[in-house]
């Protein structure tokens, strides 16, 4: 293991191999990872899992088995009920201690015998969302994105003056926050025709997706108690991939003078397992240096620690296949490349912005950061950035064309991280397919 990278213990051992058949080699679900989940197997009751390898294993069951003690058994017990709130909500100790826990029963051989009936092939399971989100909140974090697609409306100035002093983000809707998997209906909505014709109401035109990272919290703080931007990092239980699905006709028209509404709330697509701190500390970078001229964040945003090592250098992608290319058998293409080292903002300082009001943060909130793009051709994290607003398609192979989502089309957003010396590990799969919209009535 390399020096000088922190928070690293004998579960992140790149030589530490699982005894489950395929895992190790497995390219997300490697005995590093272990992310945490809850899953279903034919109709039972949700419960909580880890994924190793292309296998689920049932944490109650390790528990009942008797493997686990102290603060990793408390851990588990909490997870009941089809959600992880409660055990996010115990913090960083219990689920250090699981995870260490779990990586020495999957790794040492002399546990296989017990742990083996305990395992599902994830192929014959449900995923369901991990927690019971109480609130979800949508940053706008990434740079890239922001100057991109203001420079739409604004090329004079695409960042608004206060982009570079406060983390940018509107209170977004929890209920029709969905798993990986489940399909998106098309959104009718109001729209405004160009010139002088009258709003109508119909089937969104301009579907759109975005690329974003989902924030798991986990403890969470009284009403009327900020989070000190020092402490923040304590509050993050996780993170998970989210596509924040955008109706940019449907926006255009009602984003004025409040933000997003009916264009981004009719349905959120979020993967199913939570990636933890842990799992991603030899994934840990310095925030990127801010530009000369940029100003310095205001004190309460401001912390060497997390300027030092709050940034994460993760591989993100987009893939898209229609309707055509799933009946040819033709695979996914790429679409987008992305980093999530693009943000201009830390997630600690999403925590501390979000909570320095005296606003309370929950176990089991969701946070998205943001469309995250890339300052690069091909990096743009939404069709509105990578068509520029439709202009210019993207070009399929099989020769489609598309300037929007059409139904039918599928999305998938991926993400991995990378680094010699690691074991790699991936977030597993968040994906959404088009459904044609209900008639207009
Ligand atoms: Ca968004």
């Amino acid at each position: 293991m390399s020096a000088g990278v922190e928070g690293l213990d004998e579960t992140h051992d790149p030589a530490r191999r699982s005894w489950v058949p395929g895992a190790s080699e497995h390219p997300e679900f490697p005995v590093q990872n272990l992310p945490f989940g809850v899953f279903s197997v034919r109709g039972r009751q949700p419960r909580a899992g880890v994924a190793i390898g292309e296998f689920i294993v049932d944490l109650r069951g390790v528990s009942a088995a008797g493997l686990l003690s102290g603060e990793a058994e408390a851990a588990v017990e909490a997870a009941g009920g089809g959600s992880l709130s409660e055990m996010l909500e115990l913090g960083a100790a219990p689920r250090r201690a699981l995870r260490r826990r779990l990586s020495e029963l999957l790794s040492d051989n002399a546990f296989s015998d017990r742990i083996g009936p305990l395992l599902h092939p994830a192929a014959e399971c449900t995923l369901h969302l991990p927690c019971a989100i109480g609130d979800y909140t949508d940053f706008y974090a990434g740079i890239h994105h922001a100057t991109n697609v203001g420079r739409q409306f604004r090329p004079e100035g695409p960042l608004l003056p206060n982009y570079k002093h406060i983390p940018i983000a509107y209170h977004g809707r929890s209920s029709s926050i969905r798993p990986s998997g489940m399909p998106v209906r098309r959104p009718l909505g109001q729209m405004k025709p160009p010139d002088n014709a009258p709003p109508v109401f119909a089937p969104c035109r301009r579907l759109d997706y975005e690329l974003e990272l989902g924030i798991w919290i986990g403890v969470g703080n009284e009403l009327g108690e900020p989070i000190p931007i020092g402490q923040a990092e304590g509050h993050i239980a996780g993170y998970s991939l989210l596509n924040d699905w955008s109706a940019r006709d449907i926006q255009a028209w009602e984003y004025r003078p409040l933000g997003p509404f009916l264009a981004k709330n009719f349905l959120t697509t979020v993967s199913c397992w939570i990636v933890t701190p842990e799992a991603l500390a030899p994934f840990r970078i310095p925030q990127a240096q801010r530009p000369e001229g940029d100003p310095a964040p205001l004190a309460y945003l401001s912390d060497a620690e997390d300027q030092a090592r709050g940034a994460l250098d993760l591989h993100l992608e987009v893939l898209l296949r229609t309707g055509r290319m799933r009946a040819q058998g033709r695979l996914p293409h790429r679409v987008a490349l992305s980093n999530a080292r693009h943000m201009y903002w830390t997630v600690a300082q999403m925590v501390a912005h979000h909570a320095s009001g005296g606003c309370n943060l929950r176990p089991g909130d969701l946070f998205g950061s943001g469309t995250i793009s890339g300052p690069d051709e091909g990096s743009g994290g939404s069709m509105l950035e990578s068509t520029l607003g439709g202009a210019r398609p993207i070009v399929l192979p099989g020769g489609e064309e598309r300037r929007f989502l059409d139904d039918g089309d599928e999305v998938f957003l991926r993400a991995y991280a990378r680094r010699p010396g690691f074991a790699s590990i991936g977030f597993g799969e968040c994906r959404g397919v088009i459904e044609a919209a209900r008639a207009v009535r």
